[in-house]
């Protein structure tokens, strides 16, 4: 058996299957992917999905913290850049929205609140 991790983690593919980019997402393209049972962590860990979150202030490990500020500021800046996803019809202020609440999440991962 495997020790007890108290920490909260950050799911590794946050931007990809996490609730926050499936709340981007839904409130972009109203479709909304299913949630896993047991997902990889940020600091390389397998946890269940509830140990997980995707709110930075609930999230206790420092590592995945970082990880989550790193993607997030990444995903953004691609997002920005590409200006919207092919096939998918959203308009440029539905992105920059999603853009900035991306950014907005990064900052709070970092714990910088300025
Ligand atoms: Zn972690």
């Amino acid at each position: 058996m495997a020790e007890i991790d108290p920490h909260i983690h950050v799911e590794r593919r946050a931007l990809r299957g996490g609730p926050d980019f499936r709340n981007v997402m839904s409130s972009v393209v109203g479709r909304v992917p299913d949630a896993p049972s047991v997902v990889a962590t940020g600091c390389g860990l397998d946890v269940p999905y509830a140990m997980t979150s995707s709110r930075p202030e609930s999230v206790t490990c420092l590592a995945c913290r970082e990880h989550a500020c790193v993607e997030y500021s990444a995903f953004a800046e691609q997002l920005e850049r590409l200006g919207s996803w092919p096939g998918m019809s959203v308009t440029d202020g539905q992105v920059a929205d999603a853009v900035e609440r991306l950014r907005e999440l990064a900052k709070r991962f970092s714990g910088r609140t300025g």
